[in-house]
């Protein structure tokens, strides 16, 4: 491994814990009794407890670490409006009208995050910024144009094709083979805007209580009891808010959700010119393929935020970072010699139909399986299972009655996952 790649002062943990460190533990008691107990305190866990507590209901959210210590606040901070299955393939499968009402709710997941942060006053550098999706070759880029004209005909969402020719005026590299720019695509620092879902949470009233991991949960006639490492809770409805860390205590979501980790390195402050060539414009961009790499601006515009190498096991974050400072040079081979300040990780959830998912049984309700999509969809549909819980004829979603399937070898724990990323590189490697 190279030495030299690593800063002073280099830290195995979120560069957005610089601006927006962990909260500090507290220590209240648990109450014996709520109206809604929410298990995770990520974007659905607290859009829930907000919406709920400002309705007035008791409100505890549970959550096993630090507040926020999942996914909502290590993220790339990419706010999209599109779900992993792109809509000329969901059209193909479900028809289009099926598709479009599925498309519709993602985009208007995408409206509620700028609405949300504007309405209640969350500093977290939100900015439409647009994306860059670069290809790997003319027939990738053939495709991906017949694609997006499906989607510009049924949703009216416009879209650029840039040849490699003009790629450098969106991205300084001569690694791929043009690519797609959509204007109307987000960035955010995740973890101020869950800072600000937090903050605005227990101003509402709702309890965050840290450190408190659900470790047993059962049904009664008109109630569920929690137990947790810190006592037991009363509720007269449990949220499941729990995604990419959804474990033994709701063993069929565990059976459903497939936990994996994705990656992210910092780098340390580049000169504006330096910059200026990798990103003339502060899009976010992802590559076109299965598993994708990432890259943003810091939101002050200083360093290279970088992410990939998806779904391997986070036993070594220090060689993860080296692989992923190996690949960033291989997209700019001028930043030789930049340093890493930071690498992290963190768990996300896919579904084995690759959709976001929402349900109930009984009076346990549960919202998770982003597939790498939470920020729009965590916060969206957390606002969804506030609006049922409270009888809201608006609670009802365009994914509600989409089967969640499983499969009959992931019994819980995920051994499947580096084969299917394995598969990944070997189908877009074939792609290419
Ligand atoms: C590196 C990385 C990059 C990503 N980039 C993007 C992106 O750019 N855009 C995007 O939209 N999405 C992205 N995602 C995904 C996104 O972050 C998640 O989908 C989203 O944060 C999920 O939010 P959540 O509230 O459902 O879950 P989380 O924020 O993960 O919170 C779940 C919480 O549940 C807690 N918990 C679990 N079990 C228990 C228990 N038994 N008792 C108490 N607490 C429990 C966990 O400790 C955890 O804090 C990324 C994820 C990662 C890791």
């Amino acid at each position: 491994m190279q030495a030299d790649i690593f800063a002073p002062g280099f830290k195995t943990e979120p560069y957005w814990w610089e601006a927006a460190p962990r909260p500090l533990p507290t220590s209240a008691p648990l109450p014996a009794l709520c109206d809604v107990a929410i298990v995770g305190s990520g974007y659905t866990g607290l859009t829930a407890a907000l919406h709920l507590a400002r309705a007035g209901r008791s409100v505890a959210v549970l959550e096993a670490e630090a507040a926020g210590a999942g996914a909502s606040s290590r993220n790339a901070g990419f706010v999209g409006r599109a779900l992993v299955t792109d809509f000329a393939d969901l059209a193909e499968r479900l028809g289009a009208e099926r598709a479009k009402a599925l498309y519709g709710e993602v985009w208007a997941a995408y409206d509620q995050v700028y609405r949300v942060v504007a309405e209640e006053r969350i500093d977290c550098h939100l900015e439409r910024c647009g994306r860059f999706i670069p290809v790997f070759s003319q027939r990738q880029y053939d495709s991906f144009a017949r694609k997006l004209e499906i989607q510009r005909r049924h949703l009216g969402e416009e879209f650029e094709m840039v040849p490699k020719a003009r790629q450098h005026l969106h991205l300084g590299t001569e690694f791929y083979h043009g690519g797609s720019y959509g204007p109307d695509r987000g960035a955010i620092h995740p973890a101020l805007y869950h800072q600000g879902l937090l903050d605005r949470a227990r101003a509402a009233g709702a309890e965050i209580h840290d450190c408190t991991p659900a470790t047993r949960l059962r049904a009664e006639a008109s109630s569920v009891l929690l137990e947790t490492a810190r006592g037991r809770i009363e509720a007269r409805e449990v949220i499941i808010a729990t995604n990419g860390y959804t474990g033994v205590l709701t063993p069929d979501l565990q059976r459903r959700t497939i936990p994996f980790h994705g990656f992210m390195i910092a780098t340390e402050p580049l000169a504006p010119d330096r910059l200026a060539r990798i990103l003339p414009q502060p899009r976010i961009v992802e590559d076109y393929r299965m598993n994708i790499d990432f890259l943003r601006l810091s939101p002050d515009r200083t360093r290279l935020l970088f992410g990939g190498r998806t779904g391997g096991p986070a036993v070594d974050l220090k060689a993860k970072a080296a692989v992923l400072h190996r690949r960033l040079l291989r997209l700019f081979p001028d930043l030789a010699g930049i340093r890493v300040t930071h690498a992290w990780t963190g768990r996300c959830a896919a579904s084995f139909d690759v959709m976001p998912h929402i349900g109930r049984q009984d009076r346990v309700h549960y919202a998770l399986g982003y597939n790498y999509m939470g920020v729009p969809m965590g916060s969206w549909l957390g606002l969804k299972l506030a609006r049922r819980l409270l009888d809201a004829a608006d609670g009802a979603t365009a994914f509600d009655d989409l089967p969640f399937p499983t499969r009959f070898y992931h019994r819980g724990h995920p051994w499947f996952v580096p084969l299917a990323m394995a598969w990944f590189d070997l189908k877009d490697r074939l792609e290419r």
